[in-house]
């Protein structure tokens, strides 16, 4: 599910983005979705969920041994997360910069966030670190009819 349907060239890449919950509370969903949107990339789903512990233990299982693992689980199970999927010409590598540094004070100002954030435990946001993991992580939070197959209007105008 990373290429879409009849399209196996880069622009069709995917990725999976997500709000976390102090994201969803502090009412930057809105911002999030505005600059995915305004880069010209293509939205292919989206919900608010609370996510089961046991989905965020499988979305950060390579962290299983870390210090901070439980936290962060804890953390990202703390009220509702906005999931997405967004596709695009290299969206996985551009997500990441989009959304900044793992450390929000390592992050570039005008970067997501390097505008929004401070603490890396509250980091507002998540972003594929790779195109398999974007296919393991978009399947594990998508059922495949949850993701919309549709032309994107603007594709002529974003790409040359
Ligand atoms: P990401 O891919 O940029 O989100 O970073 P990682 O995959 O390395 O870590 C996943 C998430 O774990 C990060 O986004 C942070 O929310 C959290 N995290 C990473 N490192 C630390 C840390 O040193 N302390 C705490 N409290 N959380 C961390
Ligand atoms: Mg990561």
């Amino acid at each position: 599910t990373v290429f879409a349907k009849n399209m196996t060239d880069a622009n069709a890449e995917r990725t999976f983005i997500a709000v976390k919950p102090d994201g969803v509370q502090r009412g930057l969903v809105g911002e999030i979705i505005k600059r995915f949107e305004q880069r010209g990339y293509k939205l292919v789903a989206g919900k608010l969920m609370v996510a089961p512990k046991a989905l965020l233990e499988n979305h950060y299982k390579d962290l299983a041994d870390k210090p901070f693992y439980s936290g962060l689980v804890t953390y990202m199970a703390s009220g509702p997360v906005f999931a997405m999927v967004w596709e695009g010409k290299e969206v996985v590598k551009m997500g990441r910069k989009m959304l900044g540094a793992t450390n929000p004070r390592e992050s570039a100002p005008g970067t997501i966030r390097g505008d929004y954030c401070i603490d890396v435990g509250r980091n507002i946001c998540h972003g594929s670190d790779a195109v398999e993991t974007a296919q393991r992580e978009i399947a594990l939070w998508f059922k495949d009819d949850e993701l919309c197959d549709y032309e994107f209007a603007d594709k002529k105008w974003v790409y040359e």
